[in-house]
């Protein structure tokens, strides 16, 4: 199995991982191999590796076991010799190597060379390389002052009150603008976002114009960092990937970018990105992937400082919590202030407004807490989240995790709710299983723990949920709810493989309902790109390195499913207007929440609930929710008083102008009924 291919095993394997961290039970220790880096002199300056001032420019690699370490300055950004090679100069009290150059070498590149137990290691960039050369193997030095767009001083993102206003699209640079169908001119690119006024051959709106159209207040890009499997030298290959596998953290891909070969083009076109963004209203989330890094013993954490980043079983071999061949050891100081200074810099540089944390139970709560912490003193508005497993077992004690069932002991942390992803569309890896939204019974409890944010509510019994077994949010501001993403078949083919008898428009129904189910739910909702217009994969599940003709968004769908993408718009703006579907306390849930009482033995694929009295101050009085997942219409009683629907079959209506209703409503199969009084 190559690298890339294990790469992929992390983010496949990581729900069935949850069962697996539950059924841990003893705690698993650091190892006697890790316990050897414990008493290392960490240094924690912003000087680390590169910083150029009045005076000149300053090399400071930490690397506290090194017996050498050599500077290599180039010329170029690949081949050739080194123009000047420097031996640097060990300070023991903070493990860190120097050597300084009395000029500015903006335009010049550099290499680190480590020699550990007798033998040199490979060069490295560092593990601080915040410009690079194309394929990221020599760091460039270069003039960040020049690569900040008109206006970046002013820009800003989007203020967040609370985390549950906040409406994520997860979407990937190259399937969102790539195929000729999004007229974008710079296809595949981070300037892709920056264009205005595109279309389809339809002439429907795409690229940030269509963002805007369809509401979202957020965009979540896959990863964005320099990643390792595209070779930046050979663009033209079209290679694809979906990038977990980092490279180098602190410095942006360079396939995104119209020239990986001038590194300061890839830092300037990103901002670009950024300030489009912004200036369209819509905050920017980074995808980050601290908890492995692509390579083992190639990597830069091991060629600089070789063991520390890494965890490790006793014998001294990666322990691979990842699925990809290792994990890093945030319970390490020196680890624990990389990630967070890494974020912190992606936030000050860039102005990045949110951080998805892949693999986030490879970390520890006390990390992700100072994550947060630190972050929301930059900009309050950041939001965190992550996935809350892991993909194997780690050293790492369990209840050290950053895992789903400890988010309660993380303060403005978030994570994915597999609860209501698996609940509704059914199995995320079991193609052929429905689920609540297609007609199997016996997840309504499951739905509803997602309903509540899996937060404690007097209704929920949390002992018949699926994946989790008691409440473990304490805030809905904890939980990202969603039903697909990236990983695993995408709505589209998931509903295909789950529903072979049905037709298209019978499986656009069941998305709507899907999508409902968690767009009016407690939490934050999250959306994959390209489901508002009923994209698929065609049925591939991994598609990490497929082809464009697999990964592309094809725009020309926008038309077709018109009125898809109007009830996604619809479901966005009805969850902007209405803050009873965005509580922010969990006490407000329970008192403002009420199910009605239904025997799902009886009635299964039947839930009805109502936001009562004006609920987190709604202009709205009740709001009765009511999803049917079964195949038969059913008959639900009203409290007295008329109710206008706001949400019917399949249509959406902002003022509830979709009927009236006294006494009874009829819910036709498959759908969501809405309604107000
Ligand atoms: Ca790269």
């Amino acid at each position: 199995m190559n690298k890339t291919m294990t790469i992929l095993s992390a983010t496949l394997l990581m729900a069935g991982a949850v069962t697996s961290c539950q059924k841990t039970t003893s705690a698993s220790m650091r190892s006697a191999y890790d316990r050897q880096f414990e008493d290392y002199p960490t240094y924690n300056g912003d000087d680390l590796e590169l910083s150029v001032d009045s005076t000149g420019t300053h090399f400071r690699l930490w690397s506290p076991k090194a017996e050498e370490v050599t500077l290599n300055l180039y010329d170029t950004e690949l081949n050739g010799e080194p123009y000047k090679t420097i031996a640097m100069t060990f300070q023991p009290e903070n493990g860190t190597w120097s050597a300084g150059e009395p000029e500015k070498l903006y335009g010049k590149y550099y290499t680190f060379k480590v020699k550990h137990n007798g033998k040199w290691l490979d060069e490295t960039p560092g593990v601080w390389a915040k410009a690079v050369g194309a394929n990221g193997k020599r760091a460039a030095i270069i003039d960040f002052a020049k690569t900040d767009p008109e206006g970046w001083d002013t820009d800003k993102g989007p203020k967040v009150d609370n985390f549950t206003d906040v409406i994520v699209y997860e979407m990937h640079h190259r399937d969102f603008s790539i195929s000729p169908t999004s007229g974008i001119a710079n296809k595949g690119k981070f300037l892709a976002l920056t264009e205005h006024g595109t279309t389809s051959p339809d002439g429907e709106k795409t690229g940030i114009d269509h963002l805007k159209e369809l509401g979202v207040t957020h965009v979540h890009i896959l990863p964005s960092y320099d990643y390792n499997s595209v070779d930046e030298t050979n663009l033209q290959q079209n290679t694809y990937n979906w990038g977990y596998d980092p490279q180098n953290y602190n410095t942006p891909e360079g396939s995104y970018s119209t020239n990986p070969s001038d590194p300061a083009t890839r830092v300037r076109e990103m901002k670009e990105m950024v300030k489009a963004l912004h200036d369209a209203g819509i905050g920017v989330i980074m995808d980050v992937v601290y908890n492995h890094t692509a390579e083992n013993d190639g990597s830069n954490f091991e060629l600089t400082v070789p063991g520390y980043y890494h965890r490790h079983r006793d014998d001294g071999s990666y322990s691979d919590a990842s699925g990809c061949g290792n994990e890093t050891a945030s319970d390490l100081q020196q680890m624990r202030d990389y990630i967070i200074n890494s974020v912190k810099y992606w936030a000050e540089e860039y102005h990045i407004d949110g951080f998805r944390f892949d693999l986030m139970a490879i970390h520890d709560t006390e990390t992700m807490n100072q994550v947060a912490a630190e972050l929301k003193k930059i900009n309050p508005s950041i939001f965190v989240y992550g996935e809350g497993w892991t993909a194997g077992d780690s050293p790492l004690p369990v209840e050290q995790r950053a895992l789903k069932e400890n988010v309660a002991q993380m303060t403005d942390i978030a994570v994915f709710s597999d609860d209501i992803r698996d609940a509704v569309k059914g199995h995320y890896s079991n193609a052929e299983e429905r689920g609540f939204a297609t007609g199997k019974p016996g997840n309504e409890e499951t739905v509803k723990i997602g309903i509540v944010a899996a937060t404690a509510h007097p209704q929920v019994d949390f002992s018949k949920g699926n994946n989790s077994k008691f409440p473990y949010a304490s805030s809905p501001e904890m939980i990202v709810n969603y039903v697909s993403c990236h990983d695993d078949l995408t709505l589209t083919d998931k509903l295909r493989k789950s529903m072979p008898d049905a037709t298209d428009e019978e499986r656009m129904a069941a998305a709507k309902l899907a999508q409902t189910i968690v767009f009016t739910s407690q939490g934050t909702p999250f959306m994959f790109a390209g489901e508002e217009i009923f994209r698929d994969k065609k049925g591939v599940h991994n598609s990490y390195n497929s082809p464009d003709s697999i990964n592309a968004i094809d725009w020309s769908l926008k038309a077709r499913n018109r009125d898809q993408m109007d009830y996604y718009k619809g479901l966005i703006a009805l969850r902007k207007a209405h803050p009873a579907f965005r509580m922010t306390t969990a006490e407000q849930i329970a008192k403002h929440l009420e199910f009605d009482d239904i025997d799902s033995e009886k009635t299964p694929n039947l839930i009805s609930y109502t936001l009562k009295d004006n609920a987190n101050g709604d202009s709205w009085k009740d709001i009765k929710v009511i999803f049917n997942g079964g195949d038969e219409a059913q008959v639900v009683d009203l409290p007295k008083g008329t109710w206008n629907a706001a949400v019917k079959d399949g249509k959406i209506d902002t003022e509830a102008g979709l009927g009236a209703f006294e006494k009874k409503a009829t819910v036709a199969p498959r759908t969501a009924l809405i309604l107000v009084r």
